[in-house]
């Protein structure tokens, strides 16, 4: 029976520590489960930086489970995940709306899930952050109300703000007027800008994954190899490079470049930003363009030709040989101008343009400095005749007539100035000033020639200056005077009238000829007041001489292309006719062929008023101008005087005599009386009464003389020629 017992016990505590063995190693094994669990919860936890909540709806507890995140927990290390309760965190009062709003959708069944992302302050700082929190129904009561939520929550403030900057960088992207492309380290596109499409032609489809390259311009240098090396060195490069659009259009692009690279220094992106340019530069080339090109003519203008002088000065200083400056002036443009309009000088001086470039060469500089005035620019001349030697082929050229459209053929010539270096001037400035000056001679030289630069030159350039400002002060000063020429007629073998010359009686200059202040006193417009002056002394004489007993005497005064074209001529002769109760049939105007011709229109209009007077009207130095008869003959002309260039040689020179005579018999058809100036011989007088001219004047008869002295001369009838 022990024995029974003892074996029972024996099993029973066998049994017991049977079952007590399994009960532990079912336990052991069931915590090791749970241990496994909690840290894959851990590290899934850590793995998504999200953090678990339990909210009880009817406690409003509020319960945590999240994971430091800045260490790595170590599974079987122990846990770190932390679990705790806390209140439930204020929501930041702009969120609270749209929280409760989403809550709401999700408890009444609207949403399976309840998600809202919201600011929320956790330590009751003020300190919000952003959190992105999703979750659901866990648990309901009895009447299927919502008891427990829970679910995740995560801090989404870093990431927001990565989302904001993103969306302004590509919203900047977008809206830029240049365009932007991202290359990758091989250089094709990743991405490309809106403005891109724009300037390239090309839409982003077409342009990612093409090389760079798609845009070389095949013209030009393009971005080809040795530039594209560059980029892939240079983390920074700027430049300006011709492009090529889609449409084949070529557009010059200012490009920016910037390397993106790694920590290793190897560029991985290229951004390059283009902005198109090409108007930009267009604009630049058209205004530098304007700023030294004559638009009339496309030669050089004034700084123009400053600025290659200066350059052909250095050369010559460090080559040697000479610079020559050639200043051309047209004669007498003006009439052309005035006469044929604006439109035919433009067209004169195109043609005039041209014509000096072919005859200089190519390799010339021909400038437009203004007006009618051209400037020749000669380099690596041997000596200074070469210059010469230019000039001269230039006035050859201008033999020919100038065409100019359906205008026809005008033919006009320069009168030339030339300047050197070395020798006569040594900046750009004096050259010119000094070619002017010299061409200012050739003129006084008659015109059609050329004249060399030399010093004396600036002695008569300086006293025209001096002459100029002295004039100014002519006649408060009283300092003019009259002389007079009588004029003989042939027929009635006695002096008819006489012609008012002027003289200027200055202290300085002594007796200055009216060749020489004359002009200036045209450049002033001084002359307009000498004119009347002219006008008034020389009737106050003539009445004075018909009241000594000189009844029927004429005068002759000479009238100024400006008084004729700007004064109030007609007035002043009536006014002064008037005043000094002469005759109008006993005044005679004389003009030149030029003065008329200046402003035909404007001329006749003028003549025909003073006719209409009863005054004479003589055409002056005739020969020496433009002796168009066809419009001399539309003028109410009286008298022609022959000039005595023509009259010098008469007796001499079988040309001069045929035009003469010419003269005298075409002046006869047209009903005018014929006058001779300059007759000083004999023999002149004789050709001249044999040819049927009406009067002469000139040293024969008498040289001009002052007031008393032609008045005892009058009153002398028996000191004339037969
Ligand atoms: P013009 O009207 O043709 O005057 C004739 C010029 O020839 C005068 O020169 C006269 O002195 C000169 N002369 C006269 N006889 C002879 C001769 O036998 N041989 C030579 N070699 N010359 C002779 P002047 O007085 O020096 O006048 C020159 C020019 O000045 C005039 O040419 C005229 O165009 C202009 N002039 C003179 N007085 C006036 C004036 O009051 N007003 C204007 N606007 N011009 C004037
Ligand atoms: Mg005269
Ligand atoms: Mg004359």
């Amino acid at each position: 029976m022990t024995a029974i017992l003892m074996s029972l016990a024996a099993g029973l505590l066998l049994a017991v520590l049977l079952l007590l063995w399994h009960w532990r190693r079912s336990h052991a094994a069931q915590a090791a489960v749970l241990r496994a669990r909690e840290e894959h919860l851990t590290v899934a936890l850590w793995g998504s930086g999200e953090r678990f909540w339990d909210f009880d709806l009817a406690r409003r507890g509020l319960h945590v489970l999240d994971c430091a995140e800045d260490e790595r927990p170590t599974i079987g290390d122990g846990l770190s995940v932390t679990s705790r309760r806390m209140a439930l965190p204020a929501v930041h009062p702009q969120d609270r709306r749209h929280v409760l709003r989403r809550l709401r959708a999700h408890l009444q069944g609207r949403e399976p899930l309840f998600t809202s992302e919201h600011r929320v302050d956790l330590h009751g700082d003020a300190h919000w952050i952003w959190v992105r929190v999703r979750g659901r129904t866990v648990e309901r009561d009895a009447r299927g109300r919502p008891r427990r939520l829970a679910g995740t929550a995560r801090d989404t403030t870093a990431s927001r703000h990565a989302d904001a900057e993103r969306r302004i960088a590509s919203e900047v992207l977008r809206s830029m007027s240049e365009a932007v492309a991202v290359l990758d380290h091989e250089m094709y596109f990743v991405a490309v800008n809106p403005a891109f499409t724009l300037i390239t032609g090309y839409s982003d489809v077409e342009a990612l994954g093409q090389p760079l390259s798609m845009l070389d311009s095949g013209r030009h240098d393009g971005l080809p190899g040795a530039l594209r090396e560059e980029l892939l060195r240079r983390p920074q490069w700027q430049g300006n490079v011709w492009m090529t659009r889609r449409d084949g259009a070529e557009i010059l692009c200012q490009v920016r470049h910037n390397g993106i690279g790694d920590l290793a220094g190897e560029f991985n992106f290229h951004v390059v930003v283009l902005s198109d340019i090409t108007e930009q530069k267009r604009a630049e080339q058209e205004l530098r363009y304007l700023a030294n090109y004559d638009a009339l003519t496309s030669l050089p203008n004034r700084s123009l030709l400053s600025d290659r002088l200066a350059r052909a000065i250095v050369r010559a200083r460090r080559e040697g040989g000479y610079v020559a400056v050639l200043f051309l002036d047209l004669d007498r443009f003006k009439h052309v101008n005035d006469s044929l309009g604006h439109a035919v000088g433009d067209r004169v001086l195109r043609a005039a343009a041209e014509r000096v470039q072919r005859s200089v060469g190519a390799q010339h500089t021909v400038a437009r400095l203004g007006g009618d005035e051209f400037t020749v620019v000669l380099e690596a001349l041997a000596s200074p005749e070469e210059a010469e030697e230019s000039a001269r082929r230039v006035l050859e050229a201008f033999a020919e007539p100038l065409v100019v459209g359906e205008h026809g053929e005008i033919t006009i010539s320069p009168s030339i100035g030339i300047s050197l270096f070395p020798g006569h001037a040594n900046t750009p400035t004096d050259l010119i000033k000094h070619a002017d000056t010299a061409m200012y001679q050739a003129k006084s030289a008659g015109r059609r020639t050329w004249q060399v630069y030399s010093a004396h030159m600036d002695e008569s350039a300086r006293r025209r200056a001096t002459l100029s400002s002295l004039l100014r002060r002519v006649l408060e000063r009283d300092e003019l005077a009259l002389v007079y020429q009588p004029r003989y007629s042939l027929h009635e073998r006695r002096v008819v009238g006489v012609e008012a010359l002027l003289r200027w009686r200055n202290p300085e200059f002594g007796l200055v000829p009216p060749d020489q202040f004359i002009p200036l006193a045209e450049d002033t417009g001084l002359i307009l007041e000498i004119g009347e002056w002219v006008l008034k002394e020389s009737c106050t004489v003539l009445r004075r001489w018909h009241d000594a007993g000189m009844d029927g005497l004429r005068m002759s005064v000479n009238v100024s292309a400006i008084q004729l074209l700007r004064g109030d001529l007609v007035a002043t002769v009536a006014r002064i006719l008037a005043e000094t109760g002469v005759d109008a049939d006993l005044l005679e105007l004389e003009l030149t062929e030029s003065a008329i011709m200046d402003n035909v229109t404007r001329s006749a209009e003028v003549l025909h008023a003073c006719r209409a007077l009863g005054v004479g009207l003589a055409v002056d130095d005739f020969g020496t101008g433009y002796s168009s008869l066809a419009y001399l003959k539309r003028l109410p002309l009286t008298t022609l005087k022959i000039d005595h260039e023509f009259v010098g040689d008469l007796a001499h020179d079988p040309d001069d005599e045929a035009i003469t005579s010419t003269v005298i018999t075409m002046g006869h058809s047209l009903s005018l009386l014929v006058v001779a100036e300059g007759v000083e011989t004999a023999a002149q007088l004789h050709f001249l009464r044999e040819h049927g001219c009406d009067e002469i004047q000139g040293h024969y008869i008498a040289a001009a003389m002052e007031q008393d002295a032609c008045l005892a001369f009058l009153r002398q009838p028996a000191l004339l020629p037969d």
